[in-house]
């Protein structure tokens, strides 16, 4: 399982952190970024990062102080509002090699604007 003594500074959202690689930024404050996810699998498909550097939901829940996993949740939720996701949306976070985790840097998906196909 990742965790935080192998954060990666070279991966692609601690890129987007430091701004050497764009992105369409959808909502900022001082414990997160959010931007469009690059291969959208939702008509609505937008990617919510912690500014703190944390590796997976792991090492996030382990480590992360209060204020930032609060901020975390509630930013999710205001994103949503300001997305228009009143009809509903999805949450994903991805964790780990079998969970389908790709980029070592704590992440949410939030998909939605459209009828999603129901897995679980
Ligand atoms: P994971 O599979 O790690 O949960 O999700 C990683 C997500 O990051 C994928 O949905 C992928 O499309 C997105 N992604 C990968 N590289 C970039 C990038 O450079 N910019 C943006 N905006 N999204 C990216």
């Amino acid at each position: 399982m990742i965790n935080i003594e192998e954060y990666d500074s070279q991966n692609v959202f601690a890129k987007i952190l430091r701004n050497e690689l764009p992105s369409n930024k959808i909502f900022e404050n001082e414990e997160i970024l959010a931007f469009s996810d690059i291969n959208p699998q939702a008509s609505v498909h937008v990617v919510v990062i912690t500014k703190e550097k944390f590796c997976s939901f792991n090492d996030f829940s382990k480590n992360a102080s209060d204020k930032c996993i609060t901020s975390l949740i509630r930013g999710i939720s205001k994103i949503a509002k300001k997305l228009n996701l009143s009809k509903g949306y999805r949450i994903v976070c991805n964790v780990g090699h079998y969970g389908g985790q790709v980029v070592p840097h704590l992440h949410f998906h939030i998909l939605g604007g459209e009828r999603l196909w129901q897995k679980l």
